[in-house]
């Protein structure tokens, strides 16, 4: 493992050197001036370059390779969205400067709003919530405000089917709403029986992922949205996995009323290492007058009598939606869709070629990604998914995402994204029945992979039950 920058301090080193101090002295209250000088590394410059050089090499992304991990869009981010992100009238404005002087970001927003609705067949967007989950939280918000102006208010439950991504109840519960879950039918989608008999006057809403997160489209979405209707909820759309359809079929005329997208999924921006997500939000026209304060309509800041309020500072990530427009127009309405077509074909390509070696979940033509089932190679070797997972870090390839959906027992849920070539899902598959035929011939050394990684297998119960998140100097 690297070195701490702090390990690598060594006393009065400097990287740089301040000029001469040529200002009038200043001497400031006794209660505010520190006590001791702050605890910084003391090292030279050449140390600070080198530090951060090998940690960047330790950090993997889709710049560095295959990065499957399903249900996350890992899909490779052109460059050119970065140029225009880092564009001076963009990257230099401040969210408290005049709205005359900010036209061009205005603009911006107005547009990429507009073309979201184009999209997803919804009549407004805001753009403020920060990340997929934010936006779950806001479209619940939205629909509580909703059925409170129209004092129909029993409604405190929202159902979410068990093939759901965990911030879906876990937003609906921080919006207040007791959780109803209804099982997956054979066909891997919403049990429509069951479904129907938790309806009742006391459901705002039924939260729903289309394609979902087996990669598999719900042929009964319109019925489903319909007996939700009749029963008085609304139907939310998680848009994280838009990937699949887009340009093709639109959550608006499947009959959602509110839905968010993942900006840094569908739209190429980079994410996973912490950095600014966007989830904007789409409603109907029914919910308009209820979008939070602060979001951009016809290149004004609207402010809604009837408003959920804001849900961050200013007006969300905004670098972000400068990546998402410029994805959006260098794709053009064509190539959004030639880029769902790509990425449901990747995802057959690899099922249909892993499939003898690995059962399918739901072995049915897929989406955008699709699940594997690890369980028999575990009883007939005792290696797990996680242990192929691991493997796989070896050949420095991101590994699948991993037990989820919870549904299926050893889980792999794999999702190539349109942007990898037909070269480099070959070779992953290679690695994959390699790992495998390794694991009737040698399943310790699986137990105990990886070999090469700067960090070897950690324990993770240790690491869940007493987590060390902060080095202690
Ligand atoms: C990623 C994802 C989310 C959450 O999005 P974040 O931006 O990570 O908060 C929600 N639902 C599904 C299906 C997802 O894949």
């Amino acid at each position: 493992m690297s070195a701490l920058i702090f390990e690598r301090s060594i006393k009065n080193r400097r990287g740089i050197t301040l000029p001469e101090f040529d200002c009038p002295e200043v001497h400031l209250d006794e209660n505010i001036v520190r006590a001791a000088a702050p605890r910084l590394a003391q090292v030279g410059e050449v140390d600070v370059v080198r530090h951060y050089m090998e940690l960047s090499r330790n950090a993997f992304g889709v710049d560095n390779g295959f990065y499957p991990l399903g249900s996350c869009t890992m899909k490779y981010n052109p460059k050119l969205n970065e140029q225009t992100a880092s564009l001076p009238g963009f990257s230099d404005i401040h969210p408290l400067q005049s709205p005359d002087s900010v036209k061009g970001a205005l603009r911006l927003m107005s547009e990429l709003s507009q073309q979201l609705c184009e999209v997803t067949g919804m009549d407004g967007f805001t753009l403020q919530p920060s990340a997929g989950a934010h936006g779950e939280f806001t479209g619940l918000l939205l629909i509580h405000a909703y059925h409170e102006d129209r004092k129909d208010v029993k409604r405190s439950k929202v159902i979410v089917p068990d093939s759901a991504h965990g911030t879906n109840p876990a937003s609906a519960n921080m919006a207040g709403y007791s959780i109803i879950n209804v099982p997956s039918n054979a066909e891997g989608g919403v049990d429509v029986e069951a479904l129907r008999s938790v309806l009742s006057d006391e459901v705002a809403a039924l939260m729903l992922t289309n394609p979902n997160t087996l990669g598999l489209f719900d042929p009964n979405i319109e019925e489903i949205a319909k007996m939700v209707h009749e029963a008085g909820g609304l139907v939310y759309y998680d848009g994280a996995n838009l990937n699949a359809i887009m340009g093709e079929v639109r959550p608006g005329d499947m009959g959602f009323d509110v839905v968010h997208l993942n900006l840094h999924k569908t739209f190429s921006t980079p994410h996973g290492g912490g950095g600014p997500g966007s989830g904007p939000v789409g409603v109907k026209a029914h919910l308009l007058p209820y979008l939070p304060d602060g979001t951009v309509v016809k290149e004004k800041f609207i402010a809604n009598e009837k408003s959920i309020g804001r849900l961050r500072s200013f007006y969300g990530n905004f670098l972000v939606n400068v990546r998402a427009y410029t994805y959006i127009l260098s794709l053009g309405s064509n190539g959004l869709k030639e880029a769902s077509y790509n990425a449901v074909l990747n995802a057959n390509y690899m099922m249909a070629k892993l499939k003898d070696h690995f059962p399918v979940a739901y072995p049915v033509p897929c989406m955008h990604e699709f699940v594997l089932s690890l369980q028999k190679l575990k009883d007939e070797t005792g290696v797990n998914a996680k242990d192929m997972c691991k493997g796989l870090l070896d050949y420095k390839v991101h590994p699948p995402t991993m037990y989820f959906p919870l549904i299926v027992h050893e889980a792999l849920m794999i999702e190539p994204t349109e942007t990898e070539s037909k070269e480099t899902m070959d070779e992953f598959i290679r690695i994959l029945i390699e790992l495998k035929d390794k694991a009737y011939t040698d399943p310790e050394y699986l137990h105990n992979a990886p070999y090469t990684t700067p960090i070897k297998r950690v324990d993770d119960v240790l690491a869940a039950r007493h987590p060390v998140l902060k080095a202690v100097l």
